[in-house]
């Protein structure tokens, strides 16, 4: 491990143990918390994870009912040679007590309750109707046709969603019609952003010499808010020690803290010691892979602390490979896709790093992006998923079949 002995004996170690891509990921899934679980109202559910086993509260629908705007009847008192008088009527909504008797019908509505003894239902368009008599004119008709019968979607105590199923529209509906109002979920983190970096300039602030505009914060918002996560706040902070420490104490109360910037070499990368300072646990600083090198993770007792290289791509690669599976664990959701897919073009890279590339799928696989620098967004802004090519190849041809995580 290279070291600088300078004069008065302070030893400068440059180095941090540089781990695998793998034994990053593992790292960060082992230090990961127990998901939080809390109850929410049904449509605030949407999109969470169950954190429960549900089962029917009771059976569904809860009687027989009508398929059909018709008329019910009972198949076995129908001579099936006369018309049926129409003796009722029975809708949405209404309870019917009244028996039918030889040859009668009661004229009913889709969703309305099946009166006393009545079985089959014919469709309005299937009937001629005189007066009070309706003549059947539906040849194919069977006994039980048109009915919904009691129980027949979910029984009660049936399982009705299990335990880690994702919450959608259509599951709302279906836990509400068997009356939940209410469901377990596992909690979303509360994420903090930390952007530092003495040269970024708020978007829409003149722009002076030497400043660049802010990106990394709005880009994290946003890719957030891809999981339907808002950042409980986003800093913005000077290349300072003390104000960099400050910041960071303030946020160490949310499960998950992105700093961006100022975690390289550099004299004014200050952010694994301002950690450090914070009582953060260094778990591991520098990854074998290209972009985002210099990538940093940490842990307090309570947040996961992932302190991410300045250059925009890297911040953008190691949020969607790194920040997210935390993310998933959390809320034990897999919110990004992976797809294995064959390459579009030939790519030749360094031994001894893994390397995250901007792709874009096509019909017959992925193809890898021009433009792969870090500090470069132009192929990442057009991009639909990053590829991973191990860090022991270096040659990859066309038609190889390479993991891909889909970002858009
Ligand atoms: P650093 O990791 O602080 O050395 O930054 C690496 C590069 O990323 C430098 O060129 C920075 O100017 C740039 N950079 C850092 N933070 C941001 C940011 N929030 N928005 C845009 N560029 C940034
Ligand atoms: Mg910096």
């Amino acid at each position: 491990m290279p070291t600088i002995i300078l004069k008065n004996q302070q030893i400068i170690n440059h180095q941090s143990k540089m781990i695998p891509v793998s034994e990053a990921l593992n790292l960060i899934i082992t230090h990961c918390k127990t998901s939080r679980v809390e109850e929410k109202s049904l449509p605030d559910a949407l999109g969470y994870a169950l954190a429960e086993t549900l089962f029917a509260k009771m059976d569904t629908p809860p009687f027989d009912n009508s398929a059909m705007d018709g008329y019910a009847f009972s198949y076995a008192l129908w001579d099936k040679k006369n018309p049926l008088k129409v003796v009722g009527e029975v809708q949405a909504g209404d309870e019917y007590r009244l028996k039918i008797g030889v040859n009668e019908a009661i004229r009913i509505f889709t969703g309305a309750p099946l009166p006393p003894d009545v079985d089959t239902v014919i469709m309005q368009e299937k009937v001629e109707r005189n007066d009070d008599k309706i003549i059947l004119l539906d040849e194919n008709l069977k006994q039980g046709n048109n009915i919904r019968p009691k129980g027949s979607q979910t029984k009660k105590d049936d399982l009705a969603l299990e335990k880690g199923q994702s919450i959608t529209p259509a599951g709302i509906s279906y836990l509400a019609g068997m009356g939940y109002s209410k469901v377990k979920v596992y909690a979303k983190p509360k994420v903090s952003i930390i952007i530092t970096g003495k040269e970024l300039v708020k978007a829409g602030d003149t722009l002076e010499s030497g400043k660049i505009y802010e990106s990394n914060g709005i880009g994290l918002t946003a890719a957030l808010r891809q999981l339907n996560i808002e950042p409980v706040s986003v800093a913005l902070v000077d290349d300072v020690s003390e104000a960099i420490e400050k910041v960071i104490k303030n946020q160490l109360s949310s499960d998950i803290v992105i700093l961006t910037g100022g975690v390289s070499v550099g004299n004014y990368d200050l952010v694994p010691a301002a950690l450090e300072k914070c009582g953060v646990e260094k778990i591991f600083h520098k990854v074998k892979q290209k972009p985002g090198k210099p990538f940093y993770f940490g842990t307090t007792a309570n947040a996961l602390i992932f302190a991410l290289p300045g250059n925009p791509a890297a911040v953008m690669t190691c949020f969607y490979e790194y920040v997210v599976a935390a993310i998933d664990y959390f809320t034990q959701k897999t919110h990004l896709k992976s797809l294995q897919l064959p390459l579009n073009n030939d790519f030749t890279k360094n031994q001894g790093l893994t390397y995250f590339l901007k792709g874009k799928t096509t019909e017959k696989g992925v193809e890898i992006l021009d433009s792969q620098l870090s500090y470069m967004l132009n192929s990442f802004a057009i991009a639909d998923c990053l590829i991973t090519l191990e860090e022991d190849k270096t040659n990859y041809k066309k038609g190889d079949v390479v993991p891909v995580l889909m970002i858009a």
